[in-house]
């Protein structure tokens, strides 16, 4: 049987009984001389997929791998189990990295991990050609993505592997979901005619939750109180932020620690260490954070801001739960969220076609969270998976939302941005609505319009719900100014004219019961 020596090895070095999912079909696959592109989700056992062909095979595997970190830990963990396994990269002193390469030269070596920079050195190249190579595995390949917040340019010119070694097979492997970013590893890596082995990106053990921003601190402080004693990640928008809300939660008598590129190196690494090492840190930190953090018992992930996309936002909670164990993705956002981000998008300086991505992805995003569907259906039909049943596993299955016919209130909130000239922002129209008397209605004599008042049914927290939905579902843009003034679309004109009904979510009774309490 093809499967025997690949067997042996992985109950022999490896210790384990079984392979996983796809993990046989793709060692096979490589171990044969083929090339492959393999989707898995974080956690899903990517490394065996090069490991073991790269032992079956003659010669060395080379890994190439940004991460420096994640190197030396998988070098060591490889030698422990008594494979003959290196790493180069600047870390390295010169004495070190000469032997390496003597014992790569010798045919010493089972597996070689290298940084993109250093593998496309010409030295290297030609140390590679006077070398025996079982395979070239590329590690993290969405790095290739131009458009992913990893973008490596090295990784662009690892073409270069198979235009000079046509012969020796290529194993690209990425925990990353989206079909778009799929294509763009495989026509970049020039891995259009590898076999693509995608496995499914749900990840079971974690409950997805969505909450309305109304006091983001104390939203957070009540939902980690459930995750007492518990690691966790809290990603925020800006380094500022972290630091204050890792100063806010010491003070509320939590292990938290910030991370974010512009502290020191030495405080980075030390807070990393201390994360990974001590039970029960709460790591506030910007996205750069986790790539390549292997602690496997994160209870929770939890974002205090929207995330840039929902690629973005399925990578950061896939943080979470990598042990199997029950674990929670949390999001908290509002209108103000929305706003920014699609701001962002609007004043960049990118091209059309990039923009016009940014806003898809971004309204795949806001699905998402105003979804009253199950999460994780959205999720994953974002990522081309299609999920048969609700899950029972998130906030939406596990406490359905109302849902309230709002077409009045859509109507009214529409018209009164009209009225007022569409250039003013969501506090403002609310005062209109409400009839609130202040110098800035008086001002612009908006007590004179004929929506002034209307709105007095609901109150202000309501509204800016219903601005919120009106934004996410494009019935309203903002303006691309800094003011974030509101504008009518194309299809707020039908939802004022009666021809489209507008259904929307009312946030939870439990929710708002919550909120009553505190006083909010
Ligand atoms: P990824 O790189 O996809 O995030 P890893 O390769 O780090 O995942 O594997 C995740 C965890 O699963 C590791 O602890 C690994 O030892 C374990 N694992 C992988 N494959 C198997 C297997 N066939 N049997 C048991 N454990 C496995
Ligand atoms: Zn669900």
């Amino acid at each position: 049987m093809s499967s025997r020596p690949a067997h042996d090895l992985l109950s022999r070095i490896f210790g384990y009984d079984e392979f996983r999912g796809p993990q046989q079909a793709i060692v096979e696959h490589v171990a044969a001389g083929n090339d492959a592109l393999v989707l898995m989700p974080t956690g899903g056992g990517k490394s065996l997929c090069y490991q073991v062909p790269s032992l079956l095979r003659d010669g060395t595997g080379i890994v190439i791998s940004p991460l420096i970190a994640l190197m030396q830990d998988q070098v060591e963990a490889l030698r422990q189990l008594g494979v003959r396994a290196e790493y180069l990269n600047s870390t390295l002193d010169g004495e070190t990295a000469a032997r390496v390469e003597r014992e790569l030269l010798a045919g010493e070596l089972d597996m070689l991990y290298v940084a993109p920079e250093r593998l496309l050195t010409g030295r290297f190249l030609s140390l590679l050609s006077r070398s025996r190579i079982a395979l070239f595995a590329i590690d993290e390949a969405h790095c290739v993505s131009q458009w992913g917040h990893d973008f490596r340019p090295e990784y662009r010119q690892l073409t270069v592997l198979h235009e000079r070694w046509p012969d020796v097979p290529r194993i690209a492997l990425t925990a990353t979901a989206d079909p778009p970013t799929q294509r763009e590893i495989a026509e970049r890596l020039d891995l259009t005619n590898a076999q693509h082995f995608v496995s499914s990106f749900d990840r079971p053990n974690i409950r997805y939750t969505v909450v309305q921003k109304d006091n983001a601190k104390r939203q957070l402080l009540d939902f980690l109180k459930v995750h007492r004693q518990e690691a966790g990640i809290v990603y925020c928008m800006s380094r500022r932020k972290v630091e204050e809300t890792a100063e806010f939660l010491c003070k509320e008598g939590m292990n938290a620690l910030p991370y974010h590129a512009g502290l020191p190196a030495e405080v980075r690494a030390a807070n990393q260490r201390r994360f990974l090492r001590e039970d029960g840190i709460v790591m506030c930190a910007t996205i750069a954070f986790g790539m390549g953090i292997d602690k496997p018992d994160v209870r929770f992930v939890a974002h205090t801001d929207l995330p840039k996309s929902m690629e973005g936002y399925y990578q950061e909670t896939g943080r979470a739960g990598r042990d199997g164990e029950p674990a929670e993705a949390w999001l908290c956002y509002g209108l103000g969220d929305v706003v920014l981000l699609k701001q962002m998008i609007e004043q960049s300086e990118a091209g059309e076609d990039r923009k016009t991505l940014e806003r898809s992805k971004l309204d795949h995003l806001l699905g998402y969270c105003e979804s009253m569907q199950c999460r994780r259906q959205v999720l994953l039909a974002g990522f081309g998976e299609t999920y048969p049943q609700p899950c029972g596993n998130c906030d939406n299955c596990l406490l359905p939302p109302d849902a309230w016919d709002a077409s009045v209130a859509a109507q009214k909130a529409l018209s009164c941005v009209y009225r007022s000239g569409q250039r003013f922002g969501v506090g403002h129209l609310i005062d209109i609505l409400r009839g609130g008397d202040n110098e800035k209605v008086r001002q612009f004599g908006h007590t004179e319009l004929s929506t002034y008042g209307i709105g007095k049914d609901l109150d202000a927290r309501s509204w800016r719900s219903v601005f919120r939905q009106l934004v996410a579902s494009s019935l309203l843009e903002v303006d691309s100014s800094a003011y974030g003034g509101l504008r009518l679309t194309d299809g707020s004109r039908e939802v004022l004219k009666g021809q489209r009904k507008v259904m929307m979510r009312r946030e939870t009774p439990k929710a708002a019961r919550e909120r009553d309490r505190s006083g909010q």
